[in-house]
């Protein structure tokens, strides 16, 4: 298969809100609007939003139209996307009732699917350490988990992929770090993912500052946010080369960078 591209952002964090904490919720979404524009003028086969899209703790029903408001824009550009959840959608909304709207089957938010030579996993971390999906009620954004239904799933899809090269989807940082923002059974998704036998790139949001890191030959890279900042802002493209190497354009508000993320 020739070569192709993606795009990606990460928390969006879209809301009707005043900015607080430098997070500038509105101005967000107009932000998302230019990033399409990009994205259709690279002609990208896919998008991916890496976790919190909308967030609104104290109102689930005005948290559904924002969560509705954002999916549009996106979906205005007519390049499918993948919804990545984060502890902020999962914390404005059960997961219910945003699943259905972001393609995934009720109750579940994970899963797998292949394009060209590359296998693209989707993982969900926000569980507790009890397995139980968290709700507007319960969520706690520094102790989210991969349950081990999910843990099992992921070691079997990989195990079934006859794709050398895999790239995972996260929002919760799976590094080995001692930071709230890691997943705190990351070390579990660490050791599937490095036994599996394949090359493997992560992709992450959540840790607004953005971060990188790697271990046992497997990189990690997380995105600055979306919604940091009235102008700042933040997108990638990746390009999956026929060689299978990836190259990563990385355009923000301080200009444009271009990168091998994975060989
Ligand atoms: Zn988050």
């Amino acid at each position: 298969m020739d070569a192709f591209s993606f795009g990606v952002f990460a928390d969006v964090q879209y809301a009707r809100r005043r900015p607080q904490n430098h997070r500038y919720y509105q101005a967000a979404l107009d932000k998302v609007k230019q990033y399409m524009q990009c994205f259709q003028k690279e002609q990208v086969s896919f998008l991916v939003h890496l976790g919190d899209l909308i967030d609104e703790p104290e109102d689930e029903e005005r948290a559904l139209c924002y969560a509705r408001e954002a999916t549009q824009v996106i979906q205005a550009s007519g390049i499918p996307c993948c919804y990545v959840i984060g502890n902020h959608d999962t914390g404005s909304a059960a997961l219910p009732r945003l699943a259905p709207l972001w393609g995934w089957q009720a109750g579940r938010a994970f899963g797998s699917f292949d394009v060209g030579a590359m296998h693209f996993v989707v993982l969900d971390t926000n569980y507790d350490a009890k397995g139980r999906h968290y709700t507007p009620a319960t969520h706690q954004w520094e102790q989210s988990y991969v349950s081990e239904e999910q843990l099992s799933w992921l070691q079997a899809d990989l195990a079934r992929t006859d794709k050398r090269r895999v790239m995972v989807f996260a929002h919760a940082l799976l590094d080995a770090l001692d930071n709230p923002h890691a997943v705190r059974n990351g070390w579990r998704v660490r050791s599937v993912l490095e036994s599996c036998g394949r090359k493997v790139t992560v992709l992450q949001g959540h840790m607004h500052c953005g971060y990188e890191s790697e271990q046992n030959g497997i990189r990690y890279y997380t995105l600055p946010a979306t919604v940091e900042g009235e102008s700042e802002f933040c997108y990638w493209i990746v390009t999956v080369e026929k060689s299978g190497q990836m190259v990563a354009k990385i355009v923000t508000h301080e200009g444009t960078q271009t990168r091998v993320i994975g060989a």
